[in-house]
């Protein structure tokens, strides 16, 4: 063991293991209990809590010492392990029928008064204050958990990829542009003044290359940077498994990765079946109103159009003459007590959400419908297979809004109501994705993927003629409404990749300025490949139980992008500005107060 001999033959826990031995150990003061004679004391180490104790008469000078001691302390002991007697045994501790009866005690750091107690877990104190002191609320054993989790994930990644012949490589992280559809973070060059790297918004490129250069297997525990808003859960870097492999078809690679999610599970000790189920992703649109659908729950988008265009309202009438559609949802047991004023909220929650609007609908008990638009509705409820006690939700617009509305809504009502079934696991594979979306306010096609991705062979010629309509080879995988990772099947052609180039207006100049490197590979022999990226922090957060990847990053930063630990990001010298010939325009502290 590291450290044997000086500070420890045992760590905490060991000492369960070690009854009659005289043992050394070494750690935190966790509690302390001082009954007037005899002091207890808990010391903590990373493998868990033993309990030690002073006697005054047995060991005068240890026992002195240990009325002197603080909470999180650091302490060696010496000493001997014992039984506790019946009375004393603490079934909630793997060490709790042993105690060590301590000899001679140094203490290795006085402690100041912590900003928060390690071992009452029950009160949380703020995030701010949290991350301040990462290194005291890592002491706490929750979020320890969660790194070791993270470990052991990490571990378990590494080991089905290294059996199956992966190698892991590393890739840079000053580099040019990867466009995965992000802000990139820049660094400025000293050697060449006026010049910039960028951090890589993933190691795409390079893993593309890396095929070229005939790896055939890689992959990476990849740090990707990207400058978004930190809207939500996001870090503006967070890691990935990123991995890709030659001479490969989709089926291939999501066979792979759900043998390594197989294992990251079972770390976790959780069993998911295999293979995921697949879903295009015009079903999920339209059954779910989402490209990552939840499927803990049923719930589903259903669709009235017809039924709404026969009916007398004018609102509906309106929608479905133009092209829309009228479509809606059950909540099931919803129903009750749901008042006027609610409804009124759901509609200005619908309209928050981009809707023009929402009709709602409760079925009553003799099966009729209680709704402002009640004389509407005729036969909703059955078409709907909706029962008494129920709640119906009807959006009426163009199919996209009415989509993503109601697909934003199923989640929420099934939170709300309380309609997710707790400890399930329900992973899919997303398919068939579009290649490229309308960017209305650009006015031009954006790849939905990367641009790297391959067209579906069938469609390559529509690529030029009618962009929308072209199927990509990407894939995503999706846990309980997450998007936990996505991949593709890459462009190994240079034709073909120009094309989609010039499909999301990038002129053949910029695109040989930009990615020249790329195109040029594709000419000097590239197999066909493909690959993924799991993203670690979220698929860490779903297997800890955790809400946040917060937390089970060890240092992660605020919602501001900002790390309250070391106060990063922060000023810089004049002087390293000047070296690196770079001026801000930013306001100065003074200037900004006014
Ligand atoms: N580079 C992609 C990403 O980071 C993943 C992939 O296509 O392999 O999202």
């Amino acid at each position: 063991m590291i450290g044997a001999g000086r500070y420890r033959t045992h760590a905490a826990a060991g000492a369960a293991e070690a009854v009659g031995e005289a043992v050394r150990v070494s750690g935190w003061v966790h509690r302390r209990r001082d009954h007037g004679g005899v002091i207890f004391i808990d010391l903590r180490d990373r493998s868990g809590i033993v309990q030690l104790v002073f006697h005054p008469e047995q060991a005068p000078e240890a026992h002195a010492a240990a009325e002197r001691l603080h909470l999180e302390d650091v302490i060696c002991v010496d000493g001997q392990v014992v039984r506790r007697s019946e009375e004393t045994i603490n079934p909630r501790i793997p060490t709790g029928e042993v105690e060590v009866a301590v000899s001679a005690m140094e203490r290795l750091a006085e402690t100041e008064p912590v900003p928060f107690s390690v071992e009452d877990e029950s009160t949380e104190p703020s995030e701010e204050l949290r991350l301040t002191y990462r290194y005291i609320d890592m002491r706490r054993p929750r979020r320890l958990a969660a790194l070791e989790l993270r470990a052991r994930v990490v571990r378990a990644m590494r080991r089905v990829l290294d059996d199956d012949g992966f190698l892991e490589v590393e890739t840079p992280v000053l580099t040019r542009s990867t466009p995965e559809g992000a802000r990139d973070f820049l660094v400025p060059s000293r050697l060449s003044q006026g010049e910039w790297y960028a951090l890589p918004q993933s190691p795409q490129l390079f893993k593309q290359l890396l095929m070229v250069g005939g790896l055939e297997r890689y992959y990476q525990i990849a740090r990707c940077f990207r400058d978004e808003d930190l809207r939500a859960d996001r870090q503006p870097e967070f890691t990935q498994l990123d991995v890709e492999a030659s001479f490969v078809e989709p089926q291939d690679i999501e066979d792979l990765t759900e043998r390594v999610l197989v294992a990251c599970f079972a770390e976790a000790g959780i069993e998911i079946p295999t293979p995921f189920p697949r879903m295009g992703y015009a079903e999920a649109m339209r059954r779910f109103g989402s490209d990552r659908p939840d499927l803990r729950f049923g719930m589903e988008i259903q669709d009235w159009t017809d039924a709404a265009g026969r009916t007398d309202f004018a609102v509906f009438k309106g929608v479905v003459d133009g092209g829309g559609v009228v479509r809606g949802l059950v909540v099931p047991g919803a129903g009750e007590g749901v008042s006027r004023k609610d409804g009124d909220e759901l509609m200005a929650e619908a309209q928050a959400l981009g809707a023009k609007g929402l009709v709602w609908a409760i079925v009553q008990d003799d099966g009729t419908l209680r709704s402002p638009v009640a004389k509407f509705l005729d036969g909703l409820a059955a078409d709907f297979g909706a029962a008494p006690g129920d709640l119906i939700t009807l959006v009426a617009d163009d199919e996209q809004v009415a989509s993503e509305v109601l697909g934003t809504l199923r989640n929420r009502f099934a939170e709300r109501w309380g309609l997710i079934p707790e400890g399930m696991w329900a992973p899919l594979w997303v398919e068939d994705f579009p290649l490229v979306g309308w960017n209305a306010d650009e006015k031009r096609w954006d790849a939905l993927h990367h641009p790297f991705t391959a067209p579906h062979p069938d469609d390559i010629d529509l690529i030029a003629t009618d962009p929308g309509s072209v199927r990509s080879l990407a894939y995503d995988v999706v846990l309980n409404g997450l998007e936990i990772g996505g991949g593709s099947i890459r462009i190994h052609d240079q034709a073909v990749q120009k094309a989609v180039f010039a499909c999301i207006g990038l002129g053949a100049d910029e695109a040989e300025d930009r990615f020249g490197f790329l195109l040029k590979a594709l000419r000097l022999g590239a197999p066909p490949h493909g690959g993924i990226a799991l993203g670690l922090d979220r698929l860490v957060m779903l297997l800890a139980g955790e809400r946040s990847i917060r937390d089970v990053i060890a240092f992660p930063k605020t919602a501001t992008g900002a790390d309250p630990l070391t106060g990063a990001p922060a000023g810089v010298d004049d002087t390293q500005l000047r070296e690196l010939a770079v001026r801000s325009t930013a306001p100065s502290p003074e200037e900004r107060e006014k």
